[in-house]
């Protein structure tokens, strides 16, 4: 697979040769920021804010360890790496590296995967010292990390911006234009009109909608996921700590996010499994609904049957979407086919 080579901002490109990002979540303003950075000329466009859609909800764990195989795996191993040079490149990116801690039913010691170890109950009582009863075994992975969100949506969004794209906030996409030899030409907005070569769609769970007029069939479904907000005495969690009850990590002095089932079961797991937990209260519930590929595998690359389309669409996007990225940015400016996205094309389907 390969594609053509977009003009690079400053050497003479016209608006007609801009790559029109649809979708400004965690993916969109990752291929925006690296786009523009790699010398694009990119506009990047969203229906409401950036970071408003499912982005806003997400329990938003790197979590670069632990899958072993499919095509994320060589994704999620760089996840680490891609965070921290994005944390290079954009000071102040709220990153947090805490380190995750995972464990289930199993009272034999799991196998560690790629940048895991196994750990035994007295040095997890080390980790999360609030632990009632801590495990007999845990997964302990010390690259892994969490952000917020929104905030490096928007600092993402920023760095798009200083890389001279244009953005478009409360700007709906209603339709993707092409040209009469077929190829795309641009987009229809509620505000009218945007010219460009590439339209790329990363535009989550909406992505789908937004191809079927052209007849190309992106399977992404809706998932629903529900995010908990607790107010919780501070110091309570240390880590990322995930277990068959919860995804669960302080988020501010006060507060522990919760990705899980029920607010009613959470709270007495979170009570009955930390010390000092007996005043956490719900603050909210939040249903985020995610973009699941429905081989659970990302959808990431050029659609053939579409010049100028492109597709963006995955599940764990927060962990993978600076490599995300940073790969697309390359295969849309240099033209060259990314091996690392080999295994994500649309065409697999
Ligand atoms: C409870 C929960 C926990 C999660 N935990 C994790 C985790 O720990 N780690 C992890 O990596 N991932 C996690 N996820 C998944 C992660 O949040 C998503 O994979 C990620 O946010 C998807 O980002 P996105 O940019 O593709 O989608 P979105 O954030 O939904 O962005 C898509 C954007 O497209 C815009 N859009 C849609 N239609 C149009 C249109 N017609 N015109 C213009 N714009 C349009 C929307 O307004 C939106 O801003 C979790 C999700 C949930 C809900």
């Amino acid at each position: 697979m390969s594609h053509s080579r977009l003009a690079r901002s400053g050497g003479g490109s016209t608006s007609a040769e801009t790559v029109i990002v649809v979708g400004a979540g965690i993916v969109g303003a990752s291929v925006a920021y690296h786009a523009a950075r790699a010398g694009a000329v990119v506009t990047l466009v969203d229906a409401g804010r950036p970071g408003a859609g499912v982005t806003a909800n997400s329990f938003a764990w790197i979590g670069a360890s632990g899958v072993r195989t499919g095509p994320a795996a060589a994704l999620r191993a760089t996840a680490t790496q891609e965070y921290r040079r994005i944390e290079a490149e954009l000071p102040g990116l709220p990153v947090t590296w805490s380190g995750s801690l995972s464990w289930g039913a199993a009272d034999t010691a799991p196998e560690a995967g790629p940048g895991q170890e196994i750990l035994d109950a007295a040095t997890v009582a080390t980790i999360e010292p609030t632990l009632r009863q801590p495990p007999e075994w845990a997964v302990w992975a010390p690259d892994d990390g969490s952000v917020d969100p929104v905030g490096v949506t928007e600092r993402l969004v920023a760095g798009a911006r200083a890389h001279g794209a244009r953005i478009h906030p409360d700007t709906p996409v209603t339709a993707i234009r092409r040209d009469a030899a077929g190829r795309v030409a641009g987009v229809e907005t509620a505000g009218g009109p945007l010219p460009g070569t590439t339209v790329v769609l990363a535009a989550g769970v909406a992505t789908a909608a937004l191809s079927a007029p052209l007849g190309v069939r992106v399977p992404v479904e809706p998932s629903p996921a529900t995010l908990f907000r607790f107010r919780a005495p501070a110091g309570l969690v240390r880590t990322v700590v995930n277990n068959p009850d919860f995804d669960l990590r302080q988020v501010t002095a006060e507060q522990l996010v919760a990705a899980a089932d029920s607010p009613d079961r959470t709270l007495a797991a979170v009570r009955s499994t930390f010390r000092g937990a007996t005043n956490v209260e719900l603050l909210s519930s939040r249903v985020g609904v995610r973009p699941m590929p429905v081989d659970g595998e990302p959808i990431i690359g050029p659609v053939a049957e579409v010049p100028g389309l492109y597709v963006a669409v995955l599940h764990s996007a927060v962990t993978l979407a600076p490599a995300v990225g940073r790969l697309v940015a390359r295969e849309l400016v240099d033209g060259a086919a990314e091996p690392m996205l080999a295994g994500c094309r649309l065409d697999r389907f």
